[in-house]
């Protein structure tokens, strides 16, 4: 009899995403002719820079050459591309990572996933809340969690609230926890994280062997030079560290598929037995093994992301997204609702007002103004009372959602 992963029946996953497509098709089927703008996905807008799409077509008639066709490549990825990244995104900035420090994949969502495989499985693990549901649902996959409570809460994970109150500062753990799971800039509040905060996280992590897994696939959205883009910028980092990279959101990636996992060589981990382990050979087992690297033509993609081109029209891209994000917490504060993040982040995260809670807030946002957002509640119990509307979009649909904020305060 074949028996199935059981710890999937304790997702409750799927509920958010499906729930927010079931309230909108009903309201969609009841008001066929309403305008409905959706602010509530992640997802670009914007199509792939030029200069990516040159160095995909030259890709292209590569592979169409006998002599420059390329077959399987490397499973850490292409030297070409790891260099550049060592390069232009820590060199140069004054930070050590390597080129074969990097790992090249096809996305940080299956990276920030994947990487559980080379953990064991009586680590303790502590989650940010609100908090990416990937982090979350990916440990109750691999059986790392009890069941979930009324709130949506596993039992075995440790939570720690972000909000307003704490001015969305996570304080240290009070148990004892080994893997820490942090976003900054964060998805779902569009905070970011002072060198101060970080510094304190990696002190933490040093004092109690515990490691840091800190997603940072929206560092190009900060313009405030004093807030770290990367871990290693905070010291001690290369001891208690991986960080995860995307090219979804600054560069339009999120189809074309391409990231990449830092792990730095020197990153070890005791196992019961007291032998040290490295945690870059362990993860390059596991690419080598279950992973056959991403296509040469998305890889001189993202290489070209590293050109003066590249830089510029990525660069574009971002600020484009940031006006959206700025358009959208102006037009918020002006019928009085509180803001959070959005401004070094592409998410803009707000108080409910009045008496909504977050689910309340959806129904009248799409009832009066046939907007579409994200309940915070989603993204944990501590988001309750709280709501992401995302900046990715096109600024026809931003500046009319603006213009349609006031009808949902009626
Ligand atoms: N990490 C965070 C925090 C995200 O919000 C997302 C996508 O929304 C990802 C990772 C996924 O990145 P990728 O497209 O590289 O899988």
């Amino acid at each position: 009899m074949v028996s199935v992963n059981e710890n999937y029946l304790k997702l409750k996953a799927g509920y958010l995403f499906p729930e927010i497509a079931r309230r909108v098709n009903a309201f969609i089927e009841a008001n066929p002719d309403a305008p409905v703008i959706k602010l509530g996905i992640g997802d670009v807008t914007e199509p792939l820079p030029a200069a990516c799409r040159e160095a995909m077509h030259k890709a292209i008639d590569e592979m169409g050459d006998r002599g420059s066709f390329h077959g399987y490549g490397p499973e850490q990825g292409y030297g070409f591309l790891r260099e550049k990244i060592a390069e232009t995104d820590y060199k140069s900035r004054g930070v050590e990572v390597s080129a074969d420090e990097i790992f090249i994949s096809d996305g940080s969502k299956c990276d920030t996933g994947n990487v559980l495989d080379i953990f064991g499985n009586d680590n303790r693990i502590a989650v940010l809340d609100p908090v990416y549901p990937v982090y979350v649902d990916t440990n109750v996959m691999a059986g790392h969690t009890g069941a979930a409570d009324s709130q949506g809460r596993y039992e075995g994970l440790v939570y720690l609230p972000v909000t307003a109150e704490n001015d969305f500062t996570p304080a240290l753990p009070e148990e004892p926890v080994d893997l820490i799971y942090l976003c900054y800039p964060n998805n779902p509040t569009g905070v970011v994280a002072s060198r101060e905060m970080l510094q304190t996280w990696v002190n933490y992590a040093l004092e109690n062997k515990a490691l840091i897994l800190f997603d940072a696939a929206y560092e190009a959205f900060i313009s405030d030079d004093s807030i770290p883009r990367s871990i290693f910028e905070i010291e001690g980092a290369r001891e208690c560290c991986i960080e995860f990279r995307s090219f979804s959101k600054n560069a339009g990636f999120t189809g074309t598929r391409c990231a990449f996992t830092v792990i730095p060589k020197g990153l070890k981990v005791t196992t019961k037995d007291g032998q040290e382990v490295s945690l870059h050979q362990l993860w390059n087992r596991r690419q080598s093994t279950k992973f056959n690297g991403v296509s040469y033509i998305v890889q001189r993609g993202a290489e070209a992301v590293y050109s003066p081109e590249g830089q510029k029209q990525t660069r574009e891209l971002v600020e484009f997204y940031m006006e959206n994000a700025r358009l959208l917490r102006e037009g918020l504060e002006a019928v009085g609702i509180s803001v959070y993040g959005g401004v070094n982040a592409p998410y803009v995260w707000l108080k409910t007002p009045g008496d909504f809670d977050s689910w309340g807030f959806f129904d009248q946002l799409l009832q009066k103004a046939h907007l579409v957002g994200t309940p915070g509640s989603g993204f944990g119990a501590a988001g309750e009372g709280y709501f992401r509307l995302s900046a990715f979009n096109t600024r026809a649909n931003i500046e009319e959602a603006v213009r349609r904020f006031p009808e949902a305060m009626k």
